[in-house]
């Protein structure tokens, strides 16, 4: 009875969320693109920067004398170019759902290439957090954007084939300007004291990475925590968040091994 209305629905066929035209081929994982948009992906596959994943050559990281990075890496799952810049501002800005939802999964894929690449099919990330938004781009916006793709990345399988806590640990107390026309110096007066911990995020990780018996997970003396973005710029909102989990470990007596995983990479 259902076989003829499966035939029309399928002959009608979807249209691509990117560029409107007909689906003809439906890629696995991503049925709302068409074949030329998902092939247009820019996935960063092999950073070039081992430190910040950029894709092309990074002056930021081989500067020495900067400041401390309080990350170990960042990788991001794709090159930031102009269509990439479009999907982020549907979701973003125009609160366009079905783009948050394409965008979410591509973190799973960049958490999977990540753990492959350091090696760490064992033992993985205690939990997954993110930046956080300030209140009154809270209120402006209705979601955060980095939360969301925390979730996508979280969704990839934890230990025991489990997803991975997704644990809200941060606060921002203001909303900062746009880093990147900033000098590396001026960048990084604006990020001080933006980020905080929120009140009870000690006791929040605690539930996740530290067992009854007051050890670590399997880490060691270290709680190891996934820290994602949207976009990757110079790294300044990156390192600020960083420093203060960095804190939020100290205080539980471990050391905070932070990666940074962010969607793209500008
Ligand atoms: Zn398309
Ligand atoms: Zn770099």
């Amino acid at each position: 009875m259902l076989k003829p209305i499966h035939r029309l629905l399928s002959q009608t066929g979807s249209l691509c969320l990117a560029c409107g035209s007909k689906i003809s081929a439906q890629i696995p994982g991503y049925p709302e693109l068409c074949l030329s948009c998902y092939s247009s992906i820019p996935w960063i596959m092999q950073p070039r920067c081992l430190v910040c994943g950029r894709h092309v050559g990074c002056p930021d990281c081989s500067r020495t004398g900067g400041t401390p990075r309080c990350f170990v890496i960042n990788r991001s799952s794709v090159a930031y170019n102009a269509s990439m810049r479009q999907w982020l501002a549907q979701y973003k800005y125009r609160g366009h759902e079905a783009y948050g939802e394409v965008l979410a999964r591509m973190m799973g894929r960049a958490v999977e290439q990540m753990k492959n690449e350091l090696g760490l099919q064992k033992t993985f990330f205690d939990a997954v957090t993110f930046v956080p938004l300030s209140e009154a781009r809270w209120v402006e916006r209705g979601f955060n954007q980095a939360e969301k793709l925390a979730r996508g990345a979280a969704l990839a399988r934890g230990r025991n084939g489990r997803s991975l806590p997704l644990l809200n640990l941060l606060t921002r107390t203001r909303h900062t300007d746009k880093q990147s026309f900033k000098s590396r110096h001026e960048r990084l007066k604006n990020m001080q004291g933006v980020f905080q911990a929120l009140p009870d995020a000690s006791e929040r990780l605690a539930a996740v990475a530290v067992r009854s018996d007051g050890t670590f997970s399997e880490h060691g003396e270290a709680i190891r925590l996934l820290l994602v973005d949207d976009v990757y710029t110079t790294g300044s909102t990156i390192n600020a968040c960083a420093a203060v989990l960095q804190n939020i470990c100290t205080e539980l007596g471990a050391s905070g091994e932070i990666y940074s995983l962010t969607w793209a990479r500008s």
